[in-house]
């Protein structure tokens, strides 16, 4: 990313929604469970599997939360009705986690009564709800629910000393980079000890958890994941809707397990810009569009 674009792709939230809504529509299935259900079972016709995200977070009233908790109880039946390769990843703030940690817990746990033995993936959002949504995990996990699994992020400092104190309870663990911005007490913020900490991780992961997600399109660390998992089970390697589709197709091809993250609904904003902000020239294009337009030049 050139410097104009890195400081264009700042002032992307200035972008008119109709353009952003333009330029992201390959990160998103659709806005319907039926838009979600025809991209999961092309996927499936490839080899690969999925997860099913309903896009929402930082829901702010109860009511919303409920019907996002729904939303995903929709999901399941498709799936089963469908017959579809595909599991859920669930945001807990979309759930209500800022309205109240019971209302989140609640909501979850309908999801994955609702999964029927399927299996839900709670993503990880910044920094603020890292150890509520922990401690969300390991309590599922002590009350019997074994088909529910967490994220952690390479960038955070404290990722290690996580995966040291879950250990206990063999996680199924998705590992990704992170994709939000975090200090530097918290964080590292250099590309390459990002990458570094996320080795130290796959390799701590790998003592220690029952099931291994490595999400990263980086091909440096997918050249690093694929020395240690070649002939291991219990693993896959995740991909986002719309991202590195044909590196995904060589990986499946190569006989790895291979899950892509599929959003889909009305919320698609906040997901679509951070989507946009982290592609290498898509970015860069809109913004340069969008002043273009600014200043009448389009
Ligand atoms: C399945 C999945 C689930 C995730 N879940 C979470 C989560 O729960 N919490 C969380 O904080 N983060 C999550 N992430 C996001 C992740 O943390 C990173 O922000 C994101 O994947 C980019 O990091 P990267 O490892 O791909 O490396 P990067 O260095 O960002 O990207 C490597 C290369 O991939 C390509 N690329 C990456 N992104 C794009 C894009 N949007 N458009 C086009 N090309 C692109 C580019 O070629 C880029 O050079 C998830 C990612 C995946 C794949």
């Amino acid at each position: 990313m050139t410097l104009l674009d890195r400081t264009l792709v700042r002032v992307l939230p200035a972008v008119p929604k109709p353009v952003v809504q333009l330029f992201s529509s390959r990160y998103i299935a659709g806005p319907t469970l039926g838009d979600a259900v025809t991209t999961v079972r092309a996927l499936n016709d490839e080899g690969k599997r999925a997860t099913i995200d309903v896009l929402g977070e930082e829901i702010a009233r109860e009511e919303a939360a409920s019907a996002i908790a729904q939303a995903y109880c929709d999901v399941f039946t498709a799936i089963e009705e469908e017959q579809l390769d595909s599991n859920a990843s669930v945001k807990p703030t979309a759930l209500g986690l800022d309205l109240s940690y019971d209302l989140c817990r609640e909501n979850l746990e309908l999801i994955l009564r609702a999964a029927h033995g399927n299996f839900v993936r709670i993503d990880m959002e910044d920094s603020s709800k890292t150890s509520e949504t922990l401690q969300l995990y390991r309590e599922l996990r002590e009350d019997g629910f074994d088909n529910v699994g967490i994220v952690l992020q390479a960038r955070l400092r404290r990722t290690l000393d996580d995966i040291r104190s879950l250990a206990e309870l063999a996680p199924n663990v998705r590992i990704c980079k992170g994709i939000y911005l975090e200090p530097a007490s918290i964080a590292f913020t250099d590309y390459d000890a990002v990458r570094a900490n996320f080795v130290c991780a796959l390799d701590a992961l790998q003592k220690s958890a029952s099931y291994l997600a490595v999400a990263t399109h980086d091909e440096w660390l997918i050249g690093q994941a694929l020395q240690r998992v070649r002939g291991a089970d219990g693993y896959e390697f995740q991909m986002l809707l719309g991202v590195r589709e044909h590196r995904a197709s060589e990986l499946v091809a190569d006989g790895h397990p291979l899950r892509v993250y599929v959003p889909y609904g009305e919320q698609w904003y906040e997901y679509s810009l951070r989507r946009l902000q982290e592609n290498p020239t898509m970015a860069g294009t809109i913004a340069r569009s969008t002043v273009a337009r600014v200043f009448g030049r389009s």
